[in-house]
């Protein structure tokens, strides 16, 4: 999957109004920033561990 801001790999997968979206790791960590304080930080957090080796 191709990060949904720019052109490399998506390291993370996140859904957003239940759109399956890639990010890169520099993408993911602005969203992280900009989600910080809201809900949706707790949702992200959830789909990386379920992506995420055991
Ligand atoms: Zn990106």
């Amino acid at each position: 999957m191709q990060c949904h801001y720019c052109d490399r790999e998506a390291a993370y997968e996140a859904e957003s109004d239940g759109v399956t979206v890639g990010l890169c790791d520099e993408h993911f960590q602005e969203r992280v920033e900009e989600l910080a304080e809201s809900d949706e930080l707790a949702a992200l957090r959830e789909q990386v561990d379920v992506e995420g080796p055991e």
